[in-house]
């Protein structure tokens, strides 16, 4: 009877964590009492072959999860309280009048999330300069791509994270895995990789430590973190001097070979050797396998990009694919891989404090009076350049931003310094968090509004190589939760601005997007939510409904002005707080397979949870042995910044002089308690990949 009184039902979904975006289907078995789920591959999916990683199979725990917030909560006397709909957005308005009419419309600021789809990434944007016309906009993503893109920008003259699409991996004859570690945090587009060296590909990884990804690796180079654009020099140096430069190409694409040549006379291997730790002699090597192929393609990841030089790091590592001619060929170019879900997406449709809707920058004139005018306002109203994720924090806590709208993020966790966060967010007179779950950040919060999961919204995200895919809603929403973007429209409404904010749906959203989107660099027009699921996703630029999209970026044609891309002298910087007498290890900081960004839905998932319960400070035995650290044992690792307790993890993988600690969690277990807000002057991307520490036994 019970077997009769079940419904099945299949339908296809996309994974809600990493940037590769594997499509699965979700079965739910249906019971009077209960729902049960599983999930199997989609062996039609474009990119991945039907493969999926250990989080991709456990994704829809958190989202069917018992804790997710199912009601509007207000906070009174320190506990949180149900109320309606009616009364919570009556209180948010309330609060948002009073904050503008004190302290002015700026004083109100709004933090978002890269794995949100492009339609509330835009719309997020929207929201903050129509309904509130703050120029406080930022989001999590500038901890993400925000150095790839600037140097992307800079040297290319537009930011797409992969110039090429995956199919094209194994056509490449070397390539430089730099600062990412793929088989733990994209593991299911390993198989590209393992398929290039089999057909005779060099692989080079260069990382502080031996990850699984040096499983696939013919050269390992274990650099000291900090110290990457020297390296880049080295290998620049002897391309050069060994003549595997493609001077027609140089000369036809590309402008500042001689500035570039000229700084590259200066640079010693010697001394580089000696800053990033790496044999001249494995210099050399790399240099010669990457400048003999015939075809190559370089990826980086945070382990270059987290740096207050990050910007420049990137920029020596374009340099290389640019001296030796290999980009906008088949099995030639360059890639950021995204951590974030929508890590591409996320940064082209304005919510970055300097951005507008496709990739246009909100201080350019003729920018502002093209969106000005898709969005129906004087140009004169829209709100100028804010600040980045972390300054707006620090703006925060000098008091300049009384209140904050959190969508889809834990800043509290992600930021680094998180100490200032949490003194900075206890000192907002309204805090609003719009989430699944009571996250680390929303416990300092005014109000709590229950948002909506991957299962339940809709919309288009854009995958790493620049793909555009549409997800489709499968779920119906639990208790009185509601769609991301209705309270983001519910909001503007109370606030008086309900006009400019009226979708009859989300595709009704992305048809604006695609309007706003038209003759910027992220050009979606061309798209339908139709096409794209016809078309298994579509790579922008697409500008017309007859434009096939563009999977390889720059065969005739850099994005600049004048077509050329630019090469650029770039000077090793030193890491901002190098190791010392007092502090005198090197701490770096990453992902792990089992979780995703700060946490909060893989650690809600006990599947994933149990596997990789809680960080753990990854240090060289001999190194352990010297400070009289035990495998298992626990450990104090301060920083300037502060202290913390973890457990000790033996790995001879690690340099010596280097620790690692996964970013998942908060309060006591946070190691972005101890990270470095020193800013890159152009992306203002933290320097979390290396702080100097000292550590104890404890
Ligand atoms: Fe795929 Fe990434 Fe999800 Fe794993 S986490 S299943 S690699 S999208």
């Amino acid at each position: 009877q019970a077997a009769l009184a079940s419904r099945e039902k299949t339908v296809k979904t996309e994974c809600p964590y990493c940037s590769v975006q594997c499509t699965m289907n979700l079965h739910e078995e249906k019971s009077i009492m209960v729902s049960r789920y599983s999930v199997t591959p989609n062996k039609e999916d474009p990119v991945t072959d039907g493969r999926l990683c250990v989080k991709g199979l456990n994704a829809h725990v958190h989202a069917t999860h018992d804790r997710r917030l199912r009601y509007p909560m207000i906070r009174i006397g320190g506990t949180l309280s149900p109320v309606s709909w009616d009364q919570a957005l009556e209180r948010v308005k309330a609060e948002i009048e009073g904050i503008r009419q004190q302290y002015g419309n700026d004083a109100i600021g709004v933090y978002g999330g890269g794995s949100l789809s492009n339609e509330e990434s835009y719309l997020l944007g929207k929201f903050a300069r129509v309904a509130l016309q703050t120029k406080y906009i930022d989001y999590n993503g500038r901890f993400c791509m925000s150095a790839a893109a600037g140097a992307s920008n800079l040297t290319f003259g537009v930011d797409r994270g992969l110039t090429n699409p995956l199919s094209e991996v194994p056509l490449a004859k070397c390539i430089i895995l730099a600062g990412t570690n793929i088989a733990e945090c994209q593991p299911t587009i390993m198989p590209y990789f393992r398929k290039a060296r089999q057909e005779g590909c060099k692989i080079i990884v260069i990382d502080p430590r031996e990850t699984a990804t040096c499983s696939i690796a013919d050269l390992h180079l274990k650099i000291k973190p900090g110290y990457d654009a020297a390296l880049v020099n080295g290998l620049l140096k002897v391309i050069v001097e060994e003549g595997y430069v493609d001077h027609a190409f140089v000369k036809e694409r590309t402008n500042g070979f001689a500035e570039l040549a000229d700084h590259l006379m200066q640079v010693s291997l010697d001394e580089v050797a000696e800053l990033t730790g790496i044999p001249s002699r494995l210099i050399v090597e790399a240099a010669r396998m990457y400048g003999q192929a015939e075809t190559g393609m370089v990826f980086t990841a945070r382990g270059v990009e987290q740096h207050a030089s990050g910007v420049a790091n990137v920029r020596n590592f374009l340099n290389l694919v640019l001296l030796t001619g290999k980009i906008g060929k088949p099995g030639c170019g360059y890639g950021a891989i995204t951590g974030q879900a929508n890590g591409q997406g996320g940064r082209e449709h304005g919510q970055k404090a300097d951005q507008l809707p496709g990739y246009r920058m909100i201080e350019n004139p003729e920018h502002r009076a093209y969106i000005a005018k898709v969005w129906g306002i004087p140009e004169e109203e829209l709100p100028r350049q804010g600040v980045s994720a972390y300054e707006m924090m620090e703006a925060i806590d000098r008091g300049e931003i009384k209140g904050l709208i959190v969508l889809a993020s834990n800043p509290v966790v992600s930021n680094p310094n998180s100490h200032l966060v949490e003194r900075a967010l206890k000192k907002l007179k309204f805090l609003l968090v719009i989430d699944l779950f009571e996250t680390e950040t929303a416990r300092h919060a005014h109000m709590l509004l229950p948002g909506s999961s991957y299962l339940e919204d809709e919309g288009t995200i854009t995958q790493l190589e620049g793909r555009v895919m549409v997800r489709r809603a499968i779920r119906p929403l639990p208790g009185e939760a509601r769609l991301d973007w209705k309270i983001l429209c519910d909001i503007a409404e109370v606030l008086g601005k309900g006009p400019y904010f009226r979708y009859a749906s989300v595709e009704d959203i992305f048809n604006e997007l695609r309007l706003a989107s038209k003759g910027g660099k992220a050009d979606y027009y061309g798209m339908t939510y139709d096409r794209i699921e016809k078309e298994s996703g579509i790579f922008w630029p697409c500008p017309e409904k007859a434009h096939p999209g563009t999977p390889r970026l720059f065969e005739r044609r850099f994005a600049h002005e004048d077509g050329r891309a630019r090469l650029a002298p770039i000077a090793h910087q030193s890491p901002k707080e190098p190791a010392s007498r007092k502090y005198p290890f090197l701490l770096t900081t990453g992902r792990v397979l089992q979780h995703y960004l700060s946490g909060v839905q893989t650690r809600s998932t006990p599947e994933l949870n149990s596997r990789y319960p809680e960080p753990l400070l990854e240090i060289h035995p001999q190194t352990a042995g010297e400070i009289g650290l035990i495998n298992g044992g626990h450990a104090k690792v301060a920083s300037k910044r502060g202290e913390i307790r973890l457990k000790v993890k033996y790995s001879a993988k690690i340099r010596q002089d280097t620790v690692f600690v996964a970013f998942h969690w908060g309060d006591d277990l946070s190691i972005n308690r101890l990270t470095n807000p020193a800013l890159d002057p152009a992306c203002r991307m933290p320097e979390f990949k290396v702080c100097a520490v000292n550590i104890m036994p404890g």
